[in-house]
């Protein structure tokens, strides 16, 4: 039977409703996929960059080997995201056993909501708050259908 866009939005966003589907760590998340793609068109393009800088006097290629030590590190992603495994970018989060000890989906499903249990930062904390008033105004299929081509970032 297909997902539903509910099941889908639990896969993709975490309990305090920050999306781990356009995250850079997921794993098979657009960053990663894409920056795979990239390598892979780019082929042996390190000999080129080095040529191109000299050929062209562009020395913006001399760059070229840090972009592509870093897209290789983008596509090396490996996070399932945050409802299987422990964030690796909030490590203070405490939303995540919050709300499966108080068996909500989303934050703003809980009568506490918004508290101040979260362990967020001022930026992470009101964005989390942001995101779940719009969850709880238009609900989570239509938030889904709103974020999910959106970058994150
Ligand atoms: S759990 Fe954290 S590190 Fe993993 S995808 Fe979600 S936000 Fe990114
Ligand atoms: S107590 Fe706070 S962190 Fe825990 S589920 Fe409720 S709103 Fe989320």
């Amino acid at each position: 039977m297909a997902e539903t866009t509910y099941e889908l939005a639990k896969q993709r966003l975490g309990a305090c409703g920050v999306h781990c589907g356009k995250c850079y760590a997921f794993a098979g998340g657009d960053i990663c996929d894409l920056s795979n793609q990239l390598v892979s068109s780019l082929g042996n393009f390190d000999v080129y960059a080095r040529r191109f800088a000299e050929l062209m006097g562009e020395p913006v290629f001399l760059k070229y080997p840090d972009f592509r030590e870093f897209l290789g590190y983008l596509g090396t992603s490996k996070c399932q995201g945050c409802r299987k495994e422990k964030c690796k970018l909030f490590k203070a989060c405490r939303v995540r056993s919050c709300s499966e000890g108080k068996k909500v989906d989303f934050c703003f499903q809980c009568d506490e909501f918004p508290c101040k249990n979260t362990g967020f930062d001022e930026h992470l904390y009101k964005r989390h708050v942001g995101i779940n008033e719009r969850m709880k105004e238009i609900g989570v299929d239509a938030y889904y259908e709103e974020v999910k081509n959106q970058p994150r970032y």
